[in-house]
């Protein structure tokens, strides 16, 4: 075959080359030095938390209709408040002065600064969408301990984060309350609820695995947090211990502290003589988020000796949701800044998410368009995670209504509210496709079933929690 008739492939790989895009652009910035950008403090002292903070930033640049827009979904859609840290600010739109359309179209702002025209009007939220989607709560075996699958827990620290995403799954527990949600609180003292849970790792040896969550424990304290992460190493039953930040990325002055690198470069050494692996998790969804200070504050966490730095991105529409965009994003998470691209989550069913959700028909496309040009070891799955089963490889389901947009799933192992469930394990399991994805018959079933499923899926919710009260009393007892 001649040069003249070769055909492209789909997907180009070029080198990746990571710019910190640069912050004195933006008005309310011209004076910043490198020395403050690069200050912890300082990046905390500046996070944009309301309209105010988020006009003295960018100045004159933006229309008032984006702030009215901005001002509207705070009001009356956004699950979570505004908590945006310069960092983060400083990747939308990151290397031309952004003018409204320029921030508008900006993937990193449409999660993080959603904005009332984002959202769907004719079907905001799904029928079935909850506030804990994932029914966490309801396996809690200890007050922020979830036991969802046999082997392993989650581990909720804190309910803050540094930073704050319009389609957090724990939208339900994390933040402060907006005015459509009212958030949960823990009740237990920190101490009293870390002593919790460790009494239950120590108590049962099935558990192997230990994601330290929160939040983000970039907001522990960090004595705090090294003291229970030295606690779990201490636990001879647990071999793997995940440290879930997404400030990694967010706010990676954090990590590049002189007491945290001091600080976890014990915790690797302690665990690494123990035989145990300590990884961090990030999240990132873009590669525009992936900058030098990424990349540094990664190399410093892997120069202490843990194990991996891993990435769990969320697929979003309007965001990430082609392939071409997310193999950008894991070739400059792995090329750029040593980060292990590892799963890509659908965007959960929670309340006035249904612009950023894709169908799973969607999703097994995407996880098709990646395959190949990654190696193996560092090709992300995009997985489902199904409600009362956990994550799910898009390619697994059983069987799928694609006019409806319902997927069945099963699974292999009980949760702890299943214990006792003899039909746990041949029962099938539903997801559902955002409803505007849907032809027009499918979209038309919705529309006249809509009542009926939402007064199903409230039975369906009190059943439930009235099972996990139950079952975490017999537990707790
Ligand atoms: S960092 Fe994670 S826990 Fe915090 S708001 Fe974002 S998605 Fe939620």
């Amino acid at each position: 075959m001649s040069e003249r008739t070769r055909l492209e492939q789909p997907y180009r790989y070029t080198p990746v080359e990571l710019v910190e895009p640069e912050w004195t652009r933006f008005p309310g910035w011209k004076q910043v030095t490198s020395a403050e950008w690069q200050s912890v403090q300082w990046q905390r002292a500046h996070c944009v938390k309301n309209l105010r903070q988020l006009r003295a930033v960018l100045g004159e640049l933006v229309e008032d209709r984006f702030y009215a827009d901005l001002e509207r979904d705070q009001a009356e859609r956004a699950t979570m408040s505004m908590l945006v840290p310069p960092q983060m600010v400083n990747t939308m739109v990151p290397h031309a002065v952004p003018a409204t359309e320029d921030l508008y179209a900006d993937p990193i702002r449409r999660y993080m600064l959603p904005v009332f025209s984002d959202r769907r009007t004719d079907w905001p939220s799904h029928p079935h969408a909850t506030r804990d989607s994932l029914h966490e709560h309801d396996m809690w075996v200890a007050e922020g301990l979830t036991h969802r699958y046999p082997t392993k827990v989650l581990a909720e620290m804190l309910p803050t984060c540094p930073q704050y995403c319009g389609h957090c799954t724990r939208m339900d527990l994390v933040g402060n309350s907006t005015p459509v949600i009212d958030k949960l609180r823990f009740t237990l003292k920190p101490v009293d609820r870390v002593e919790a849970m460790l009494h239950y790792l120590r108590a049962h040896p099935e558990v192997r695995d230990v994601v330290i969550s929160g939040g983000d424990v970039a907001n522990m304290p960090w004595a705090r947090l090294e003291a229970f992460v030295d606690s779990v190493i201490d636990v001879d039953n647990i071999r793997d211990i995940r440290l879930a930040t997404k400030a990694l990325m967010g706010l990676p002055q954090h990590w590049l502290q002189d007491e945290v690198r001091a600080g976890m470069e014990r915790l690797a050494a302690k665990a690494r003589s123990r035989g145990t692996s300590i990884a961090i998790h990030t999240h990132v969804n873009h590669a525009n988020s992936v900058t030098p200070l990424v990349a540094a504050a990664t190399r410093a966490m892997l120069d202490t000796g843990i194990r991996d730095v891993r990435n769990q991105g969320v697929l979003m529409g309007g965001v990430n949701d082609d392939a071409h965009t997310l193999l950008d994003l894991c070739f400059a998470l792995l090329d750029g800044a040593q980060i292990m691209p590892y799963y890509f989550y659908m965007c959960d069913m929670i309340p006035f998410s249904e612009h950023w959700r894709v169908s799973v028909e969607r999703a097994q496309n995407l996880q098709h368009g990646i395959m190949g040009y990654l190696p193996g070891f560092a090709t992300p799955r995009i997985v489902c995670d199904v409600p009362f089963v956990g994550k799910r490889w898009v390619h697994q389901l059983e069987s799928y209504d694609k006019n409806r947009g319902i997927s069945y799933w099963t699974k292999n192992y009980r949760t702890s509210i299943e214990r006792s469930d003899r039909d746990a394990l041949t029962r099938t399991y539903e997801y559902y496709d955002p409803i505007h994805t849907l032809p027009d018959a499918g979209r038309d079933w919705w529309r006249q079933h809509a009542g009926d499923v939402l007064a199903a899926a409230e039975r369906a919710a009190k059943a439930s929690r009235e099972a996990a009260e139950s079952q975490t009393s017999l537990t707790i007892g």
